[in-house]
């Protein structure tokens, strides 16, 4: 092994190793699926997919919350910023996402009124500041985001705020991974679960989907140590004919998860069907504001319709989020869609697998 291919890794003589097992003990072609947008960039940023033996390819999957949103919300994110007095809050993720016809970012070029925001606590405060204003906060995520927006509705209710609103637009990593293993053009010989998720969900809450499909599954943390520590779980399963879901991210996720974050997030939001972009509907992979905060539902107070739309025309978003084709085998990739003036949001996110490609030169 070339000494070079790894100096950049924090735990170099670890790295080393667990690569030197990996390549020894790797003998049949896998297919093995990053979910999470996070392990991705760690991915490509430690070089580890041109470090790993040909048997093994890394694909990326739809765990990059911005993409994974469908064209119709994006397109409902418009028309509501399009509203008479409402300000809509966002991280700077969706800015650039186009919808069908514009994006938020033209949109605030235009003279609407979006802001964008480090947290929703955020939101909420520029509510207070701005009574005779409807202050709308884009709830895109996962797990890991949705307990602090469920936080900062109650937070709303007990300062009894009238003009805070939330569009509920959240997803759910295990129904996700249904859908995958249901799709019979989606081929995936294991998964490496993102640890951040798993903190707020615990390993308990993959056991439904993981026991009913028989491929292996890992869940793994940041560090490219960890990402290496998570494949050679997932080849020594793959290799063995075993199928078991593994934690590998013991440090910081257990059993159960937080639940103080998942009381909180089932005490404002419930499960409901939600459509992703590349995947179609899945049922319960949503999360829609509960009866009883209803209120605080943008879609409610702000009710806006919008056509059914189709995704961008030559875009093969849907086709990488769910690792059936690689960037490159999208005709527009570094030709008409780039960072700079991108056509779908899987180049737009930073998390975007396509933009990851772009960025690490992979081709
Ligand atoms: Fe869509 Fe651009 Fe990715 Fe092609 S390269 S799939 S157009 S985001």
């Amino acid at each position: 092994m070339d000494k070079k291919d790894i100096q950049g890794f924090e735990n170099a003589a670890l790295a080393e190793h667990l690569l030197q097992q990996i390549r020894r003990e790797s003998r049949h072609p896998v297919r093995l699926m990053e979910v999470c947008g996070t392990h991705t960039m760690a991915v490509f940023r430690a070089g580890i997919r041109s470090l790993l033996p040909e048997t093994i390819r890394l694909i990326s999957g739809p765990g990059c919350p911005v993409c994974v949103t469908a064209q119709e919300e994006i397109d409902t994110f418009l028309a509501m910023a399009r509203e008479e007095d409402v300000i809509i809050t966002t991280f700077g993720d969706l800015m650039r996402v186009p919808g069908t016809h514009t994006s938020l970012q033209q949109e605030r070029a235009n003279g609407r009124n979006i802001r964008v925001v480090y947290s929703p606590l955020g939101a909420l405060e520029l509510a207070v500041k701005n009574p005779g204003r409807k202050v709308v906060f884009l709830g895109v995520g996962f797990e890991t985001t949705a307990p602090t927006v469920a936080a900062v509705i109650l937070e709303a209710e007990k300062q009894k705020t009238q003009n805070f609103f939330v569009v509920a637009a959240h997803k759910r990593v295990p129904p996700a991974l249904e859908a995958l293993l249901q799709s019979e053009a989606v081929k995936i010989d294991g998964f490496l679960l993102p640890g951040h998720v798993s903190v707020i969900i615990g390993k308990k809450a993959y056991t439904p989907v993981m026991e009913a499909h028989p491929v292996p599954g890992v869940i793994c943390g940041f560090e490219p140590t960890d990402i290496l520590q998570g494949i050679l779980m997932l080849v020594r399963q793959a290799e063995s004919g075993a199928a078991t879901l593994q934690n590998a991210y013991s440090r910081v996720v257990n059993e159960d998860g937080n639940p103080k974050a998942m009381g909180i997030l089932h005490r404002v939001f419930e499960p409901e069907d939600a459509a992703w972009r590349g995947l179609g509907v899945i049922p319960k992979s949503g999360l829609k504001i509960r009866e009883a905060f209803s209120r605080f539902d943008a879609r409610k107070a702000i009710p806006v319709t919008v056509p059914e739309s189709p995704p961008p025309r030559g875009c093969a978003c849907g086709q990488v989020l769910t690792g059936v084709l690689s960037p490159p085998q999208c005709a527009l990739f570094r030709k008409r869609c780039t960072p700079e003036d991108p056509v779908g949001p899987c180049m737009v996110s930073s998390e975007g697998t396509c933009a990851a490609y772009f960025r690490y030169h992979m081709d």
